[in-house]
C-alpha cells in the first residue's frame, strides 16, 4: 500500500494536486478535468456550461489564479431586481474556466473515465468502474456532497445540492446579444451572459442558467424542449431577434449548495479519508480552492 489517491478533478482537488508535496494518484470519471469549470467548443465558439468567474479574497487564490493565465477585471452585470448595472471585481479566463483547474495538475499523471464506485475503508481500497482495484494509504474525495455519502455508505454532514440547467446559443455572425451579463429577478432564469463577457475574440456565444426551480421542473425533458423553454425566456431581456447557428445543453445534477460560509475547510473522515469540496466551507470557486490547498498544507506537514 503506497499511495494518496484523490477522487475528482475539480478545483478542489487541483487546489490540492498543486499544493501536495507527496505522490498523488488521481481518478476521474468524465474525460477530462475541471468538473463544475466546464467549457465546450463548437467550432471557433466557446460555450461556457459551469461555472462563469471566481471571485477572490484571498493572496495564494490571487497568486494561483494569475499563473493559471486568469484576467482580473471589473464586470458590468446588469441586476434586474435593482434595475441597475453593477460593476462586479471578477476572474474569468479567455479559454474557458476549466484552465483554471487544469493548471493545478500540470505534469501529474490522472486516470480519466475511471469513475470510483466503491470504497472498501476495512482493507483501504477502492473500486473503479472497470473492476479494477487499487490500494490507499490516504484517500481524498474532491466530489459533491451526495456522490461522497453514496461512496461513503455514512456521513454526519447536512448539506443539499440544487441541480442546474445551462443552455447555449451559438449566434450567427452579425447577430448580437446586447448584454455582457444579467441576473434576472425572473423566476425562470438566474443568469445570462454574452461570451463577451469572457472573450471579445471568440465568435459569440449565449449562456443562460436556468434557476434551479426551472432546473428542477426541466430536468428530464427533452434537449429540443429545455432549449426552446430557454429561448422563449430570453426574449425578455433582448429587443433583437437571435440568429442562432447551433446550441447545445449541459445538465448538472448537483450543481449549487446550499452551504454558506463554514469554520472548517476540510473534513477529516477517518484516520485515512479527507474530503474536500464547495460544500464544505462555502458554496463557490474561492471556497472551494481553499479546502484543497488547506488540506494539502496540514498534510505536507
Ligand atoms: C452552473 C454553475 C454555475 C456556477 N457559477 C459559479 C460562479 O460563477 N462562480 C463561482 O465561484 N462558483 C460558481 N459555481 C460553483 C462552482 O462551480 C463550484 O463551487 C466549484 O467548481 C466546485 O468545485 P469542487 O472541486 O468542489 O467540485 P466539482 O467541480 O464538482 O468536482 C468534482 C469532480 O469529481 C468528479 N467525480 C465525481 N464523482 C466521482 C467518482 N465517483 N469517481 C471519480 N470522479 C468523480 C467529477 O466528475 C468532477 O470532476 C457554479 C456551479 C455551477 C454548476
Amino acid at each position: 500500500m503506497s499511495v494518496t489517491i484523490l477522487i475528482g478533478t475539480g478545483i478542489s482537488a487541483s487546489a490540492f494536486s498543486h499544493q501536495f508535496k507527496g505522490d498523488v494518484e488521481i481518478y476521474e470519471k468524465a474525460s477530462r478535468v475541471g468538473g463544475r469549470l466546464c467549457a465546450r467548443n463548437y467550432k471557433e465558439f466557446i460555450l461556457q456550461f459551469g461555472a462563469q468567474y471566481a471571485t477572490s479574497s484571498n493572496s495564494i487564490f490571487d497568486e494561483y489564479l494569475i499563473k493559471t493565465g486568469a484576467m482580473n477585471h471589473n464586470a458590468s452585470i446588469y441586476i434586474e431586481e435593482k434595475n441597475k448595472f453593477e460593476d462586479k471585481n471578477v476572474w474569468t479566463h479567455e479559454e474557458g474556466m476549466q484552465f483554471i483547474a487544469d493548471y493545478g495538475f500540470l505534469g501529474k499523471k490522472i486516470n480519466f473515465n475511471s469513475e470510483v464506485i466503491k470504497i472498501n475503508q476495512k482493507n483501504n481500497t477502492i473500486c473503479l468502474s472497470d473492476g479494477t482495484i487499487v490500494d490507499y494509504k490516504k484517500l481524498i474525495l474532491s466530489i459533491p456532497h451526495p456522490q461522497a455519502l453514496n461512496l461513503l455508505g455514512e456521513l454526519d454532514y447536512e448539506c443539499s445540492f440544487e441541480p442546474c440547467l445551462a443552455i447555449g446559443l451559438c449566434l450567427e455572425k452579425g447577430s448580437s446579444f446586447e448584454l455582457n451579463a444579467i441576473k434576472p429577478s425572473n423566476k425562470a432564469i438566474s443568469w445570462i451572459a454574452s461570451s463577451r463577457f469572457f472573450n471579445k475574440q471568440i465568435p459569440e456565444s449565449v449562456l443562460i442558467h436556468l434557476s434551479p426551480e426551472s432546473s428542477k421542473e426541466m430536468y428530464y425533458k427533452n434537449k429540443e424542449t429545455i432549449i426552446d423553454f430557454a429561448k422563449e425566456n430570453l426574449h425578455n431581456f433582448t429587443s433583437r431577434s437571435l440568429n442562432i447557428v447551433y446550441s447545445d445543453i449541459f445538465k448538472w445534477k448537483f450543481a449549487l449548495t446550499n452551504k454558506k460560509m463554514n469554520q472548517e475547510k476540510y473534513i477529516k473522515y477517518s484516520e485515512s479519508i479527507y474530503l474536500i469540496g464547495d460544500w464544505i466551507n462555502g458554496p463557490r470557486i474561492e471556497n472551494a480552492f481553499l479546502s484543497g490547498s488547506s488540506l494539502a498544507m496540514d498534510l505536507n506537514r
